[in-house]
């Protein structure tokens, strides 16, 4: 490490999620497989040869398990993926290598596998080629797996997480987050990522401060290393002196006093000083999470991530668990609108049955994702929308697609559904027959020809966080770009400015439920924009609603026209920024 014990370094990224937490750090990236090493008598081998056998079987035995059950749910393509790594277990060469090691070396094992492996993943990762940079990965997956069997070790890092600590990663993939025992974590510092990484929004939903964006800090820093984390700033300070605890101390307890002056009136009508109602509602990845958005003021729920509940679980919900789900959401909710995301699969978010993605792509972004997996996997897709339709008579249920490119892909999601409704009616089960479905418009093209959309959508709601990666070609995961993700880019407010437009000429509502809605920067210009709707992490809901309160509608639209008239994104966030200040003045 750089700094020496006791000293104070302070390392700049992202601020991601609000909050000050100061704590040890557990880092995830040091935590590896911990390999024994010792001696094996000649009398001893037969044993360790049986017991790598046996390590092999219970190998062989899991992978088999988990591409049966992707095979079920996802189709026989899908499960392919797991004959590699079958293919690793049978390689005679890996095997007889290692008992062949153990023999010369007298070393156990694991020890003579892991050199072998490792010389075999060095050898594949050397070739300047896609396929054999796979093989390379496929076998350090099957090790791990074999390792992990013979020491007993287990693979769940996460779920082993030290009391009161400050995770630090090189990056958080949503299965790992999902897996996260939060009554354990302080704080979350990642290496990789933009604001609108799901690790991000997985922090914000746990009320945790988070940082992103640090670079090669995980590197940096050792595991039980004491840092603090300031996610209002984006500041992670290692050693922090005396006196910065002090400081920091104070801004804690002065913001505690903010949080929950503001946390009082968060039960409040959300309506502007000239009386224009905003309709604030919660995004959330659990049925659990409504009660906690109602307890911040959600006026409904705007985005149910449907897909978490398909993430970190050994078997895929069937159609009466996510029944079950959607029915507590809507019934918590009483008669507040829920609207229900079908599956987001793909991009970052994978099967963690499989604890990889479904299928390995250039461009994850950009590829099998979404409503274009949903509409090739029929019986899951079926399932889902008929979980939704089920539950929909227990309150104010909307269904949502993700991931529309075109008319033609919404007409398609459309006909399922339908089709769906028609079976359950031969059925004779109940649902509610008058069932709102609406459009995401998330990507480029189904933004600028938003009007081909209107006729099939009951609404739209726009998915910034994915908007704004394609319009500026900026991968919202990648920290070296990440400055270039620019939500007030004069490209973004024109787009947003035609998406409002498109659906007043549709007469549809339309919202907003991208990290955007929950930016009390923002705000006011997309209310100026003409949106009335903005869907948010829960705990950012009170602080949202102060700036409803404290601004006038007439204000909205003259920063609006000064946002469409602007060329400059920074000069537009400079005037964003001076009113969110006079606005929240007083507070400090
Ligand atoms: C978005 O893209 O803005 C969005 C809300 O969806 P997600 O972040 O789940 O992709
Ligand atoms: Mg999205």
């Amino acid at each position: 490490m750089e700094s020496k014990q006791g000293e104070e370094k302070r390392f700049k990224g992202i601020a991601a999620s609000p909050g000050i937490a100061h704590a040890r750090v557990f880092l995830l990236a040091q935590k590896e497989l911990t390999i024994p090493k010792f001696k094996v008598s000649s009398d001893q081998k037969p044993r360790e040869v049986r017991r790598f056998e046996e390590a092999l079987l219970e190998t062989r035995k899991q992978i088999q398990a988990i591409r049966d059950e992707i095979k079920e749910s996802l189709g026989e393509e899908e499960a392919r993926i797991f004959d590699a790594h079958l293919l690793v277990l049978e390689d005679r060469a890996l095997i007889d290598e290692s008992i062949h090691e153990m023999e010369e070396t007298g070393e156990n094992i694991e020890t003579a596998l892991w050199e072998v492996g490792h010389r075999y993943i060095a050898a594949f990762g050397q070739i300047e080629d896609e396929y054999f940079r796979e093989r390379a990965a496929d076998i350090r997956d099957v090790l791990r797996r074999i390792l992990s069997n013979l020491t007993g070790q287990k693979l769940d890092q996460l779920e082993s997480l030290p009391d009161g600590a400050i995770l630090v990663a090189r990056d958080l993939v949503p299965s790992d987050s999902a897996s996260i025992d939060k009554s354990n974590l302080r704080g979350i510092v990642i290496d990789a990522g933009g604001k609108t990484s799901h690790a991000v929004i997985v922090a914000r939903s746990m009320n945790l401060p988070a940082v992103v964006g640090m670079g090669d800090f995980s590197q940096r820093i050792n595991h039980n290393d004491i840092i603090l984390v300031d996610g209002y700033e984006g500041t992670v300070i290692l050693n922090p002196s005396e006196d910065t605890l002090f400081k920091y101390g104070k801004l804690k307890s002065e913001r505690r006093d903010i949080e929950k002056l503001m946390i009082e009136h968060a039960q409040e009508a959300s309506v502007t000083l000239d009386g224009h109602p905003v309709k604030l509602m919660g995004n959330i990845e659990g049925p659990d999470e409504a009660e906690k958005a109602l307890e911040f003021g959600a006026d409904g729920i705007g985005l149910f991530r449907t897909e978490y509940l398909f993430l970190n679980v050994r078997r895929l919900p069937t159609e009466d668990q996510q029944f079950q789900a959607y029915k507590q959401v809507a019934e918590t909710m009483d008669d507040k609108p829920v609207i229900i995301r079908t599956l987001d699969l793909g991009g970052d978010k994978v099967l963690s049955a499989a604890n990889m993605p479904l299928i390995k792509e250039a461009n994850p972004f950009l590829g099998y994702r979404a409503v274009r997996f949903c509409l090739e996997h029929e019986h899951l897709f079926r399932a889902q929308l008929r979980a939704v339709l089920r539950a929909s008579v227990y309150g104010d249920i909307r269904i949502m697609y993700p991931m529309i490119s075109g008319a033609g892909e919404l007409r398609k999601c459309n006909h399922f559904l339908d089709s769906c409704k028609e079976e359950l009616r031969k059925e004779g089960i109940a649902f509610n027959e008058e069932i709102k479905s609406g459009s995401m418009i998330e990507i480029p093209s189904a933004a600028i020809a938003a009007d081909t959309l209107v006729k099939d959508s009951d609404f739209f709601s726009v998915g910034t966080n994915d908007l704004i990666q394609y319009l500026i070609a900026v991968d919202r995961l990648n920290d070296r770009v990440a400055h270039l993700y620019e939500p007030t880019h004069p490209a973004v407010i024109r787009v947003l400015d035609t998406i409002i437009r498109a659906a007043k000429m549709g007469k549809i509502g339309v919202s907003i439920c991208g990290e955007v809605a929950g930016d009390p920067v923002m705000v006011p210009l997309l209310i100026g924009l003409g949106i009335n709707s903005l869907s948010m992490s829960p705990t950012l809901l009170p602080n949202v609603k102060y700036v409803v309160q404290n601004m006038e509608l007439s204000e909205a639209r003259d920063l609006a026209q000064m946002a469409i008239s602007e060329n400059d994104g920074s000069k537009i966030l400079e005037n964003l920024l001076e009113f969110y200040t006079s606005r929240t003045a007083k507070l400090y």
